[in-house]
């Protein structure tokens, strides 16, 4: 398990926590567990004090759309990003490769857990997410604090032939150039610097950002990767986010 150790996200009213292989398998994707994988998500909730039945398990689907979630009874569909103001509730997603990204504003308690793979850079869902919370909890945009959890760093992410000339192409194009570059006959795709970018530019500030640092693909024995792993991944790397029930504290 891995937690956030800094001042930054160390807060008593505020949950982050990162399932690794080292607590288990935790099946490929959410929609489609079997019941150990399921035994070993809820065993995982357990440890982390919080009760499954307050737990929604995301299902992102790589089109960048964001929900306002106002309690459990909220339908869930594919969103890659879901934002609350409602304490004990939890968000739980699983990826492999992708950023799970962490908003947090503390003064009006708002928290958001976000799915961000290339498409996302590209559809600007950062950017999008960060519209949509300010607008809906009417948010000072200085005051919202981030954090992005391992993911595949960009020595790691390396594309050759079509495929990394239509990424580049698709970064560029959507204004992420600094995203990417071109080094020893291979497009390099860094997920993290597109995201700061677009956060930036919606008037986040960088001192408020942290990132994990942990790559997927080479920290083998920590994490699952899609990249190194393909059709054989056997688990996910799963990242439980929510507010605390501050009556409790
Ligand atoms: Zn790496």
């Amino acid at each position: 398990m891995i937690l956030p150790q800094t001042n930054l996200f160390n807060q008593s009213d505020l949950l982050i926590a990162f399932g690794t292989k080292q607590d288990g398998l935790f099946g490929r994707r959410s929609s489609a567990i079997d019941k150990a994988e399921k035994n070993n998500r809820l065993d995982f909730y357990q440890q982390l004090g919080i009760d499954s039945a307050r737990v929604i398990e995301m299902m992102p689907n790589h089109f960048s759309r964001v929900k306002i979630i106002s309690g459990m009874d909220d339908s869930i569909g594919n969103f890659d990003a879901l934002a609350t103001d409602i304490e004990n509730l939890y968000f739980s997603l699983a990826t492999a490769d992708c950023v799970p990204l962490v908003l947090y504003e503390s003064t009006k308690r708002i928290v958001v857990l976000a799915h961000i793979g290339w498409r996302g850079v590209v559809f600007g869902l950062p950017q999008k997410i960060v519209k949509k919370i300010i607008k809906e909890f009417i948010l000072d945009p200085k005051s919202i604090r981030v954090y992005l959890g391992p993911s595949v760093e960009m020595a790691c992410y390396r594309q050759k032939g079509f495929k990394g000339i239509i990424k580049a192409l698709l970064f560029f194009l959507s204004g992420n150039r600094l995203a990417f570059n071109y080094y020893r006959s291979a497009f390099r795709f860094d997920l993290n610097a597109g995201i700061i970018n677009q956060l930036t530019i919606r008037g986040l500030k960088i001192e408020n950002m942290e990132i994990n640092g942990g790559c997927t693909v080479c920290q083998t024995t920590i994490f699952p990767s899609n990249f190194r792993e393909k059709k054989t991944r056997k688990t996910s790397l799963i990242t439980v986010v929510g507010l605390k029930n501050k009556s409790f504290l």
